[in-house]
């Protein structure tokens, strides 16, 4: 692009001119009168140009520049090179914006483009199809107008999206949606949208096929574990070879039984609706009855069992749940610990909220098997497992009925030192006065 003229080079044109106009003036003697045509002729040259400036920018609309004399042609030649730049930004943009699109509807999932105050800024094909949006009618209208449910408000209010949430979908009430909000950019949001009915019925489909093939098998178990106890008292001497043959039986179907209750218990607390926090549960009285258990249990290990209870500590929640979190964990503490360990099981208030730890000086878990040991059916060591008679279903138990009171299994394990198992419900479930109460002593057994 060539340089519009300096403020010298303007000068020196004007002098110029207006020289050469005073110079005929002189020689005419009618010097006024040369420098006001003079004037008169600059001025209608500027007007000449205005005019066609104006007729390109707002009649003509074209790309291409008049035809201008001298410092206007200059003028003409920026502004086109200017128009020239931004029409080139423009259709940049217009295909950066295409191929976004593109990509978003070759998606399988629904996409929505949302600002902060969760107006449509856009939407793809299948959100239109899936969440029943319009658009562009539903442009500018907000998403929680439009997708009608409370989970989903109160997902769009908490404004924690770290988990994933599953609603009904808004036209189909046999659809299962589940939403994914994904802050970007400069205060907008992605929210996806996938169906996953299919995948929630084979879910299920699992769900009911453990619950009934572990109801099925209770009943055959039941009588050969009643007759194998039989024979165990029979009066009849038996070949030693039968001897440890039934021994070994009854052995596995007590396993067996222990494992089938479990996936029961387990496909219980998946079956069940939320829990409804209005029941009371007095947990000093449920974990007095786990200590009874546990000393029956302690009997061949000899352990010493120290259980610390705030006797007035109760909550609300699923009772049977909460026992079979409480029990579990103490049982897996007897367990894992070595004869003659220290198990320590506490109930306390922690500011407001109610702790359950419990402590053994057992042999630890390694580091890189924390993370895995609420899944189901995973053991530690197998070998060891199948001596304990483990069935490797009792911490997802845990894991299942924490998560549906709110809470969460906590796990510090140091191999060779001992593991830490501990939970506290928090102070919505917690009931009584919110200062600390007077606290029972540790009982030494
Ligand atoms: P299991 O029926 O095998 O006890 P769990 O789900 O209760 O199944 O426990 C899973 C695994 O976690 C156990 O097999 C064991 O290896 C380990 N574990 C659980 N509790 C303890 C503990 N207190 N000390 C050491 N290891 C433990």
């Amino acid at each position: 692009m060539r340089l519009l003229l300096s403020k010298r080079q303007i000068l020196a044109k004007v002098s110029l001119y207006y020289g050469a106009a005073a110079f005929v003036g002189l020689l005419f003697g009618h010097l006024l009168l040369a420098l006001l045509l003079m004037t008169l002729g600059h001025l209608l040259w500027q007007y000449k140009h205005i005019f066609l400036l104006d007729k390109w920018l707002w009649r003509d609309r074209k790309l291409t520049p008049p035809a201008g004399d001298g410092s206007w042609q200059q003028i003409f030649d920026g502004i086109y090179f200017q128009q020239r730049r931004e029409r080139r930004k423009r259709k940049e943009l217009r295909t950066l914006v295409r191929r976004f699109r593109d990509g978003a509807e070759a998606l399988p999932e629904a996409v929505v483009v949302l600002n902060e105050d969760w107006n449509i800024i856009w939407c793809n094909k299948l959100a239109q199809l899936l969440v029943g949006l319009r658009w562009p009618s539903d442009e500018g209208q907000r998403i929680d107008n439009l997708i009608r449910s409370p989970e989903f408000h109160q997902y769009l209010k908490q404004r924690n999206f770290q988990q994933p949430l599953e609603v009904m979908s808004p036209t189909t009430s046999s659809i299962m949606l589940e939403c994914k909000m994904m802050p970007y950019g400069k205060a907008q949001f992605l929210l996806i949208v996938r169906d996953i009915t299919q995948l929630k019925q084979l879910e299920q489909i699992r769900k009911d096929f453990v619950a009934n093939v572990s109801h099925e098998l209770r009943t055959p178990l039941t009588v050969l574990q009643g007759y194998l106890e039989m024979m165990d008292g029979s009066a009849q001497p038996a070949a030693p070879i039968w001897q440890k043959a039934h021994g070994v039986m009854l052995e596995q179907t007590r396993r067996m039984d222990s494992l089938v209750q479990q996936l029961l218990t387990l496909s219980r607390i998946e079956a069940a609706a939320r829990v409804q926090f209005d029941q009371e549960v007095d947990v000093p009285a449920m974990l007095a009855l786990i200590q009874q258990e546990a000393e029956t249990l302690n009997r061949d290990k000899q352990h010493s069992l120290q259980f610390e209870i705030d006797p007035e500590l109760k909550v609300t929640g699923a009772p049977e749940e909460l026992r079979s979190a409480f029990s579990n964990l103490v049982t897996n503490a007897i367990k894992y610990t070595p004869p003659g360990g220290v198990i320590q099981v506490s109930w306390q208030r922690d500011g407001q909220r109610a702790l359950f730890t419990v402590t053994d000086n057992g042999e630890g878990i390694a580091p890189q098997h924390l993370k895995r040991l609420t899944e189901r059916f995973y053991r530690v060591d197998q070998a060891r497992a199948r001596n304990t008679g483990g069935t490797g279903l009792g911490l997802s138990i845990v894991k299942h009925v924490l998560s549906r009171h709110n809470s969460q299994l906590l796990i510090f394990s140091e191999p060779g030192q001992g593991s830490t198992f501990s939970f506290a419900l928090p102070p919505e479930l917690v009931l009584g006065a919110q200062t600390p109460k007077k606290r029972a002593k540790f009982k030494v057994k």
